[in-house]
């Protein structure tokens, strides 16, 4: 069976190139602008057995399912499911209860993680900015997959929702680092000086995690 690839034509590179991105499992073949498609193909064919082992080291999806722990905010919440009308979905100790329709479970399952995210980032920003004495016109979530959040010249600030399946220390280092571009666009010392002032230690442990577990955030909620 030949391998499905996204094919990106990239205008600076010098060489074909093939991944494989951990946050989608997409084979990813860049190709040079005026390269040759059929030839870079054929090589990127040639590598079944590369992309097939690297496959082997991806995280494994976890759809939502009855008896699915998802770790929400540092507290591990198992998903129970009854037949029955109700629809909310509710925290009763440690366990994510719900009833409703099976079919619409994962459905409303992340609408509610999206919500909760969207809750406790709106929070953290708020608080991050009174700190560094800066306004924050608007916080929103998505599912980007390279980046786990944003800041735009306009003042909003985007995070990725999956956030919320990280450890705080984690979502907070990320937090404390949007709020801090508020202050500075950019990288400069100045920058992490004030990230680190924010957050009140080193954010360096938080953004490893993110580098190492990441991509299995983005394998939550994937069915099988
Ligand atoms: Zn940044």
């Amino acid at each position: 069976m030949s391998e499905p690839f996204e094919i990106v034509r990239h205008p600076t590179a010098r060489r074909i190139r093939l991944s494989l991105d951990p946050a989608s499992g997409v084979a990813r073949l860049v190709v040079p602008k005026r390269a040759a498609l059929k030839p870079a193909l054929a090589w990127a064919q040639g590598k079944a057995d590369w992309i097939a082992a690297q496959r082997a080291r991806l995280p494994q999806p976890r759809p939502y399912l009855p008896g699915m722990v998802l770790t929400v905010a540092d507290v591990p919440l198992t998903i129970v499911w009854e037949p029955g009308s109700r629809r909310r979905v509710e925290v009763f100790g440690e366990t994510l209860s719900l009833s409703g329709p099976i079919e619409t479970l994962p459905r409303r399952v992340e609408a509610w993680l999206k919500r909760r995210a969207l809750d406790l980032l709106t929070a953290e920003t708020a608080e991050y900015a009174a700190k560094a004495d800066v306004t924050v016109s608007k916080v929103a979530i998505g599912d980007a997959r390279g980046r786990w959040g944003s800041c735009a010249h306009n003042g909003t600030i985007r995070y990725s929702w999956r956030l919320i399946l990280a450890p705080g220390h984690v979502r907070r280092a990320t937090v404390a680092h949007e709020v801090a571009h508020r202050v500075h666009m950019n990288h400069a010392p100045a920058f992490h000086a004030l990230v680190e002032r924010l957050y009140g230690c080193d954010p360096t442990p938080a953004r490893a995690w993110l580098r190492t577990h990441g991509a299995a955030l983005h394998w939550v909620g994937r069915s099988l």
